[in-house]
């Protein structure tokens, strides 16, 4: 391979860093440019008042395989340091209230469904069945089917929606199960819940967000001659010897990858040749939010699991986040739904109220809101997702809306900066 070829990646999310760690492992040199002054782009930690908060609690999964190999393999990090194994606990099972419903799961497989508290006997065979004809590929997916055509088809009513399938549907996919793709949703599914042991754990950060991968990548680019410019919003120029430029920038690169957000890649060129090549598809992209309600009570909080959801249809997730200040709760609200029709104030207000009724809790003495807007692209069925490889020789594009088989998450993102790199690799 000649060493002559150097990349540009334009965008530090988990992506662009996974990209730009697969080309330095390899030896390639890498220039990559990030708009913030901190990596991560939308899964990172912000300091508020010197307490670092995330811009929103991230869940992974045991079969984020590309994210887990890059974390122990690359920056040669245990998992065990930055996350923690959690159950997947649905609707409160401490709560004061009578009128919630509770499910809750304990260790992943079918054997662990089927022991699942909170369902009758008879939600137990049709959740049973309809996980075995998954596993044995049997289930069809229609052209155009949502999440909740293709329940109801297969007979999953009652109690296992509003306890289990809507809950995992908005909170894996930020798109309600009206509008959500069936398909994809089945990919989730059977990677969460159907794998082996390992592979169906639940992973919460015990770290702020920053410091898990993105800081591990980081450290890793630069040990292995790669170069972070932080701050830098820059966009992509093509040269006459069809080699590329950015702006404001001497440096020359034989390859380029665009590992920004969708909705930001008409920034990252001044030529409308190389913007047309990338955005053709991702213009018919529509965007879900995610609030994230962090309170800071005095007392310990009562949470007994790390991570719990009530409310229906749309679903509160309740993080324990003690581990970043004692008595601190983040409550997430995700995709759309009346609560964004709320001011900061009324909604903060209004999950300070939903947490006294339901744990007891008094009044915090803070409460913060942090709504990323354009949290996700919304995952609805048959959304034409671009390849990696564009019309474009040499330019490539990453991030979690590329083609996969998952939803916008962090697993997308970094498969996508992997394949990326790999795809740069075969052309050197
Ligand atoms: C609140 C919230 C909660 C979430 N929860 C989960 C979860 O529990 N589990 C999960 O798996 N996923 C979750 N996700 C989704 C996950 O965070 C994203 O899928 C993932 O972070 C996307 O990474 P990315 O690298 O593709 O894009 P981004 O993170 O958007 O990175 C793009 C980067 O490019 C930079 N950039 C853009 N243009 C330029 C330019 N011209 N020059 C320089 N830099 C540029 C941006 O500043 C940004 O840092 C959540 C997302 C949010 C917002």
């Amino acid at each position: 391979m000649s060493t002559n070829k150097k990349v540009v990646v334009i965008g530090g999310g988990w992506a662009g860093l996974s990209a730009a760690s697969e080309l330095c492992h390899r030896g390639i040199k890498v220039d990559l440019f990030e708009s913030n002054e901190y990596l991560g782009g939308r899964a990172r930690s912000i300091t508020i008042d010197d307490l670092e908060l995330d811009n929103g609690p991230h869940l992974l999964l045991g079969a984020y395989s590309e994210t887990l190999r890059l974390i122990t393999k690359y920056f040669h990090r245990s998992a065990n340091e930055y996350f923690e194994e959690q159950p997947l606990c649905l609707n409160i099972d401490n709560t004061k209230s009578k009128n919630y419903k509770s499910f809750y799961l304990s260790g992943s497989g079918l054997s662990s469904l089927i022991r699942a508290k909170g369902l009758s006997l008879r939600e137990k065979l049709s959740m049973a069945r309809f996980l075995l004809r998954l596993k044995r590929r049997a289930i069809k997916v229609l052209d155009n089917e949502t999440v909740e055509q293709l329940l109801r088809r297969e007979n999953q009513n009652g109690n296992l929606c509003a306890l289990l399938w809507h809950p995992l549907c908005i909170s894996a996919m930020n798109t309600p199960p009206h509008k959500a793709c069936g398909r994809t949703f089945l990919n989730v599914v059977s990677d969460a819940l159907l794998q082996t042991k390992l592979e169906s754990r639940f992973l919460l950060p015990k770290k702020p967000l920053s410091k898990t991968f993105p800081e591990a990548a980081s450290v890793f680019i630069k040990k292995h001659g790669g170069n972070i410019h932080t701050r830098k919003t820059v966009k992509l120029q093509t040269q006459a010897d069809e080699q590329f430029c950015v702006s404001g920038e001497l440096e020359k690169y034989t390859h380029a990858i665009i590992a920004s957000s969708p909705h930001q890649i008409t920034n990252c060129f001044t030529d409308n040749e190389l913007s047309n090549a990338a955005i053709a598809i991702t213009s018919n992209f529509k965007y879900e939010p995610i609030c994230s309600i962090y309170l800071q009570y005095s007392h310990e909080t009562n949470i007994q699991k790390k991570m719990v959801a009530y409310g229906s249809p749309n679903e509160r997730w309740v993080f324990d986040k003690s581990y970043l200040s004692p008595g601190l709760i983040c409550v997430v609200l995700s995709s759309s739904g009346p609560h964004t029709e709320l001011t900061q104030e009324d909604l903060a207000e209004t999950i300070e109220q939903e947490l006294r009724d339901c744990f007891g809790y008094t009044t915090p003495s803070w409460k913060k809101v942090i709504t990323e807007k354009r949290a996700t692209f919304s995952c609805v069925p048959d959304l034409e997702r671009p390849p990696q490889k564009t019309s474009v020789k040499n330019l490539y594009l990453a991030g979690d809306y590329t083609y996969g088989r998952y939803p916008a998450t962090l697993e997308s993102a970094v498969r996508s900066g992997v394949n990326a790199a790999k795809l740069v690799l075969e052309d050197m």
